[in-house]
């Protein structure tokens, strides 16, 4: 049996309830691209719009006291849900706009007026160290970072096995390196990179280090504490929560000697026409009204999977992800793109077809109500270096049981009958 009741989770899912393709139960193994929501996040976002809505941090009145209540209440749930105190939680669009966030802090720090901001300043001779397992949002803030400022970004490659290859870590990392940046999981590959060598190591050379938690905070217990980074960033529809609402956790240190990023209403201190100066974090980089509902939202979220047991939900997902590798595997002619065994990977698994291109594969499965994510999955990099040019994708979330990935199986050997490539040893 699986570690969670899956259907009593299912029960929890309005769309799960939905049929696909002409009355066919829908098989969500898309998680990885975006999750679904539960009621419990759904009723949250209603509760507060029917009874609280108001602008928080503004307004002398009733409601939006009670906004102001919810928002910061939320924030200390997400908070505790990674371990961390709620002044170093930074309520973001996105993933996305929480690494930006910091790339563009790490510029302005250059022409920043105030001395305490220039701390960070990133500039010729300086080095930004990335992965070359990282998904685009993860890659393309640092090349601009490299491009406005003058610093040179450098990486670390992959094994043939798509696993992070640290050989060459202490002369990638040194001591020019300003910044490090790696993902806890690959959206492709599945794979987990040891995060505390590479972070020892950018402590090491006095650089800062983010973790892309993107993949892995949705999936498994993750503590800032225990982590040791500067920075963890996260999206909020990835973990059960709305859309339009991410994370960046940064180290209050940190944190208090970055200049902002998006200027404007409540994340300022004193305005005069001449010059202003800014609020102390989180408010000093959530300009403008934020997205309350969604915040409230993910917080209802974070709840959800705290019930379940982020341990559990990790378990789940683990037994999952070795019976699908294993199944798969057996299939003569699919090859698994990344670890296959269930050593330091999580649940995303990539795969190929022999002689079906991966959208094809995607195009029969979804005509069975199967939903996979195809192509190159915003890492491009990472696909070129294993040698294909796109893959089929399954991701696992609470609500997926083994039904799901038998479907998947099943989908994959009907692929190959279809498309004759099933080398006559299947029985029609
Ligand atoms: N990093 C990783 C590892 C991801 O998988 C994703 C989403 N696919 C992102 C970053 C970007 O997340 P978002 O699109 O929510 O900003």
């Amino acid at each position: 049996p699986l570690p969670l009741d899956v259907e009593a989770v299912r029960a929890d899912f309005p769309i799960l309830g939905r049929t696909v393709r002409d009355g066919k139960r829908l098989v969500y193994l898309d998680s990885g691209a975006t999750s679904q929501k539960p009621r419990q996040v759904l009723d949250a976002e209603r509760w507060f719009y029917e009874n609280v809505n108001a602008a928080p941090h503004r307004g002398a009145h009733q409601l939006a006291e009670e906004a102001t209540e919810a928002y910061e209440a939320a924030r200390a749930t997400i908070a505790a849900f990674i371990g961390a105190q709620p002044d170093e939680v930074v309520f973001t669009r996105n993933t996305t706009e929480a690494i930006n966030l910091v790339a563009y802090a790490f510029s302005n720090a250059v022409t920043a007026k105030e001395p305490e901001f220039r701390r960070y300043a990133v500039g010729q001779g300086d080095e930004i160290v990335v992965t070359e397992m990282e998904h685009h949002a993860n890659l393309i803030p640092w090349q601009q970072l490299c491009e406005r400022t003058g610093a040179t970004l450098r990486w670390l490659g992959l094994t043939d096995e798509g696993r992070l290859d640290l050989s060459d870590l202490d002369t990638v990392v040194n001591e020019r390196t300003k910044f490090v940046t790696v993902t806890q999981q690959s959206n492709i590959l599945g794979t987990m990179p040891p995060l505390a060598p590479i972070i020892a190591r950018a402590h090491e050379v006095g650089a800062l280090v983010m973790v892309d938690g993107a993949q892995s905070v949705p999936h498994q217990p993750v503590d800032v504490a225990a982590l040791g980074a500067d920075f963890l960033v996260f999206s909020g529809h990835k973990m059960l929560g709305p859309t339009g609402v991410g994370v960046l956790w940064g180290r209050a240190e940190v944190l208090d000697a970055l200049p902002p990023f998006l200027t404007g209403g409540s994340m300022i201190e004193v305005v005069r026409m001449e010059g202003s100066t800014f609020a102390p974090p989180p408010q000093r980089f959530e300009a403008g009204v934020p997205m309350t509902a969604q915040v409230i939202g993910l917080a209802a979220a974070a709840d959800y999977l705290t019930a379940l047991g982020m341990e559990a939900v990790q378990a789940h997902e683990e037994a999952l992800t070795g019976y699908a590798l294993e199944q798969l595997q057996a299939i003569p002619g699919v090859r698994v793109v990344g670890p296959a065994d269930t050593v330091a990977r999580g649940g995303a698994i990539s795969f190929v077809v022999d002689g079906i291109h991966p959208h094809d594969v995607g195009q029969v499965l979804d005509d069975q109500g199967i939903a996979v994510r195809v192509g190159h999955h915003c890492a491009w990099p990472v696909v070129r270096r294993m040698g294909v040019p796109a893959t089929t994708r399954a991701t696992f979330y609470v609500h997926t049981g083994y039904d799901d990935v038998d479907a998947l199986v099943e989908g994959v050997r009907h692929a190959q009958r279809f498309f004759g490539v099933d080398g006559g040893e299947e029985v029609r």
